[in-house]
């Protein structure tokens, strides 16, 4: 069991932007037991992060337990009808891992997340991640969840918002039940495509927690920043919003701290707030200090 919880824990690598101090506990659990037996006792002593792909989070030092999905990964198929197919997912499962059988099977409600570096399903769902007018939450049908303050396993029909759902707040994500739509198209072909927007208006050759910040209801926040000038703005260790997608932040040459997010994302905030009266808010989640 010790090895599975980890001291003072680097967390850069664990992140797609790879910036991040350490945390003061690591916590890979393997099965269900694992959880149950030292979840609530860590919830009790210390503020928690649950970290799927970490493609949406960046982090400086940690004073809590960064609660790491990695060993929690499979799926199987749970039922299949002529209109779709019902599968059971483990939470940090990678998404890229349901490609082959979605193209066999001519599965579809995962197609716009395929070109996503290492998003889970745990983090696509707590974050309802979405693109090209589709959310994860339109294949959602069922979340299992461990409430650490109750510690047990509870089940829901999440009710979610634009890149919100009920978690992580109401606990960690363990299994979720999807339901896939057969379709007449060809799935390679629809990702191929998609990967190709992707690929044309991301920055997907550098390290990036993709966008910075949510767009508000006024408009496109990569827009505003574009505006205000800071499309290809860059802090002295290469911290840059792109020049490709002004709202993705790129570690340019992987020399980027903690500071430099905290510095950018403030001055964002402050040009944007200035220049239009909007107050900018973060989609990536931004942990420790
Ligand atoms: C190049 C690039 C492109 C991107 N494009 C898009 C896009 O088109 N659309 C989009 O929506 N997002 C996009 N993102 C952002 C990111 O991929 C999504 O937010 C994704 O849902 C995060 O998944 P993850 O597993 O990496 O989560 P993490 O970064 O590990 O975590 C994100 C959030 O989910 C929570 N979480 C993770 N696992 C669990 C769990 N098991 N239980 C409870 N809570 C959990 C975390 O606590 C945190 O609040 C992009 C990112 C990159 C790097």
């Amino acid at each position: 069991m010790l090895s599975q919880l980890k001291r003072k824990y680097p967390l850069k690598e664990f992140t797609t932007i790879k910036i991040g101090g350490r945390a003061e506990l690591f916590f890979t659990p393997s099965k269900e037991e694992d959880i149950i037996r030292l979840l609530p006792k860590l919830a009790q002593d210390y503020p928690l992060y649950y970290l799927g792909g970490g493609s949406n989070t960046i982090f400086g030092n940690f004073k809590g337990v960064v609660v790491y999905t990695g060993n929690l990964k499979g799926w199987q198929i749970v039922k299949e009808t002529y209109e779709g197919v019902y599968i059971e997912a483990l939470a940090g499962t990678p998404i890229k891992d349901f490609y082959p059988l979605c193209v066999e099977k001519s599965l579809f409600g995962l197609e716009m997340l395929m070109g996503i570096p290492r998003i889970t399903v745990g983090g696509a769902v707590a974050m309802n991640a979405g693109a090209y007018g589709r959310e994860i939450s339109s294949v959602v049908e069922k979340v299992i969840y461990f409430d650490p303050t109750e510690g047990v396993f509870k089940a829901i029909k999440p009710q979610f918002g634009y890149r919100s759902s009920p978690f992580p707040q109401k606990g960690l994500v363990l299994k979720v039940l999807l339901k896939l739509e057969k379709k007449k198209e060809s799935f390679k072909r629809v990702v191929a495509k998609l990967s190709r927007l992707r690929r044309e208006k991301q920055p997907l050759s550098y390290p990036t927690a993709g966008s910075t910040f949510k767009n508000p209801p006024q408009g496109y926040a990569g827009k505003l920043l574009q505006e205000v000038g800071l499309k290809g703005f860059c802090t002295k260790n290469g911290l840059c919003f792109s020049e490709k997608h002004a709202n993705f932040l790129v570690n340019r040459d992987l020399k980027a701290t903690f500071d430099d997010v905290l510095k950018i994302l403030d001055i964002a905030k402050e040009r944007v707030f200035r220049e239009f009266g909007i107050v900018l808010q973060e989609e990536v989640k931004i942990v420790g200090n």
